[in-house]
């Protein structure tokens, strides 16, 4: 109850527009590395961790809208580093997890944290890719034994209706009418809480939900973008970049521009699923495009 009158209060104090260009003169706020896998960010009384759930390498074949020039300046010998990050929400209220991973990693730097998955209250899914989900169940047991899971509506239909993803079936099915859906508001806009100090909002085109959690305590912002972007050495300069497993990688290109316009913009600092640690930081315009200051 106490963020949710604290957010209530910061609301009714301040007129809209002053809010926003408050928000705006912020400063961005620095974290911590805990160990290897575990980065520590505190945005108002909210705390944010990354948790690294598998580091890689992408090849640049899965790239579409390169050219050999863009290739050669941005990604050296065809690859780019690239993570499966998931991150843990504490709010004075909630524990909240956005996203499982493959739940490799996830568990270990949960214990680390002494955070056990029992105590989770809830896991925001960004869409139904296997590298987002899988931690959520073993062999048909749900690891969160007291979670709600949230995925957008229009996520949930399309992977599962038709049994598009067994694995995405197979992933929800244990958490029954604990599987909450919602309608992701759109980017900009006033939105309503999904939970206190969290709301969703609409990023289609890397799947037809993907869904963006922007948080907010103390007049503070966060945006965990997902999926936004896979290889951030070529997609920040050349956002109009796309990649292979986007479902529609035009309209998966439009929505990368305008997040990065609005986290630019806002002065809102992002934290992405495939950026590399500390795989939060802020959006800044450089050159035509964009480059990423990390938070660490
Ligand atoms: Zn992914």
């Amino acid at each position: 109850m106490k963020s949710s009158l604290l957010y209530g209060i910061l609301l009714g104090v301040m007129a809209a527009p002053a809010f926003g260009a408050g928000i705006a003169d912020e400063p961005i706020g620095k974290g911590s590395v805990l160990n290897e896998n575990i980065f520590k960010f505190q945005l108002g009384h909210f705390e944010v961790y990354t948790l690294i759930e598998n580091k890689g390498q992408g090849r640049a074949a899965i790239l579409i809208g390169a050219d050999e020039e863009a290739l050669g300046k941005y990604i050296a010998g065809g690859v780019y580093q690239s993570e499966t990050n998931t991150f843990l929400i504490r709010t004075p209220e909630q524990t909240i997890l956005v996203d499982t991973g493959f739940g490799t990693t996830l568990f270990e730097s949960l214990k680390t944290l002494g955070v056990s998955p029992d105590t989770i209250d809830a896991v925001l899914i960004t869409h139904l890719h296997g590298d987002h989900f899988s931690g959520l169940q073993k062999d048909g047991t749900a690891l969160f034994s007291k979670a709600d899971v949230y995925v957008a509506e229009q996520e949930k239909e399309y992977w599962t209706k038709t049994n598009v993803s067994q694995g995405a079936v197979a992933a929800l099915a244990p958490y029954g009418t604990r599987v909450k859906t919602f309608l992701p508001g759109e980017l900009g806009s006033k939105l309503n809480d999904l939970l206190p100090g969290i709301t969703a909002i609409a990023a289609f085109g890397h799947t037809p939900g993907h869904t963006l959690f922007q948080l907010e305590s103390s007049g503070q912002k966060l945006l965990i973008w997902g999926d936004i972007m896979h290889a951030q050495t070529i997609q920040f300069p050349l956002p109009d970049v796309s990649v292979t497993y986007d479902t529609d990688p035009a309209a998966a290109a439009a929505i990368r521009k305008q997040v990065l316009e609005y986290a630019a913009a806002n002065n809102i600092p992002i934290a992405g699923m495939h950026l590399t640690f500390p795989a939060i930081g802020n959006v800044v315009k450089e050159a035509g495009g964009y480059r990423l200051n990390d938070a660490k």
